[in-house]
């Protein structure tokens, strides 16, 4: 079955509740003025917890082609965790995925292997499907490590998922030196760190899996970038962070083909 590619849109700590609604709207509009098909990219936005409620309703409510997630959930069933948002609360919210492992909540909140495979299996249990996100740091691409870097972080989170789970996944590889930083890794550098990643799908489960399983590139996309990535064989979607807070520019990234 071909996969259909997936854009979506990081929004990091940015636009309350009112800005999304606003926005989601406009992005809406935007992509249907210009005839998006979404058989052929599949448009996402990850907004702050807060906001979620809101676009639900406006995405429900006006029934707009954009999907939405959310940006990371708490490992625990619900309980006595302060501060921690639920699978089973983004499922309520229709979410459809939620980024796991962002090399942001890495480096700022310490989250480790075991717990973006942990997060990752509560998100898949309440039905909404994780986006893991794998990447090297600069200091690792220099020893030239990265590939084997990206693998073993790769197994670590697929832990645990029988094939057919696993074919429902998305993993995201984010370059942490090309994040935010407008430093895009060449389309040549998505396509070697892709086509790995599906590799150890395919080694882990069976080639069936590796076939159905979605690869995302993340990392300084934009409006020019985008279509050049895209047309790697193994990149099937971008994870979209600073761009995705632009409407024209998302939408036009949305729309590379
Ligand atoms: C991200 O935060 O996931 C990201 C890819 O950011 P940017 O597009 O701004 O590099």
């Amino acid at each position: 079955m071909p996969r259909t590619p997936l854009m979506a849109g990081n929004w990091k700590m940015n636009l309350n509740h009112v800005e999304a609604v606003g926005f989601v709207q406009k992005l809406a509009w935007t992509l249907e003025d210009k005839k998006h098909d979404a058989a052929r990219s599949e448009v996402v936005v990850l907004p702050p917890f807060t906001d979620l409620r809101s676009v639900q309703t406006l995405v429900d409510g006006d029934r707009l082609k954009v999907g939405y997630g959310a940006q990371d959930v708490s490992a625990n069933e619900p309980g006595a965790f302060t501060g921690e948002i639920s699978a089973a609360m983004l499922a309520k919210l229709g979410c459809r995925y939620v980024t796991v492992g962002h090399s942001e909540r890495r480096f700022y909140h310490h989250e480790d292997d075991a717990l973006v495979n942990l997060k990752s299996h509560k998100a898949l249990a309440a039905g909404v499907t994780p986006i893991i996100c794998v990447g090297e740091g600069k200091d690792v691409r220099q020893t030239g490590e990265h590939v084997a870097y990206v693998v073993a972080q790769v197994q670590a989170a697929l832990a645990g998922f029988s094939a057919e789970q696993a074919a429902t996944l998305v993993i995201a590889y984010e370059p942490v030196w090309a994040i935010g930083t407008g430093e895009v890794a060449t389309p040549e550098n998505a396509q070697e760190v892709c086509q790995a990643v599906r590799g150890v799908v395919a080694e882990l489960f069976a080639q069936d899996t590796a076939d159905a399983v979605r690869v995302l590139y993340g990392g300084s996309v934009k409006a020019d970038n985008v279509a050049a990535i895209m047309a790697q064989p193994d990149v099937d979607g971008a994870l979209v962070g600073g761009a995705s807070l632009k409407v024209d520019e998302f939408a036009a990234i949305a729309r590379f083909y």
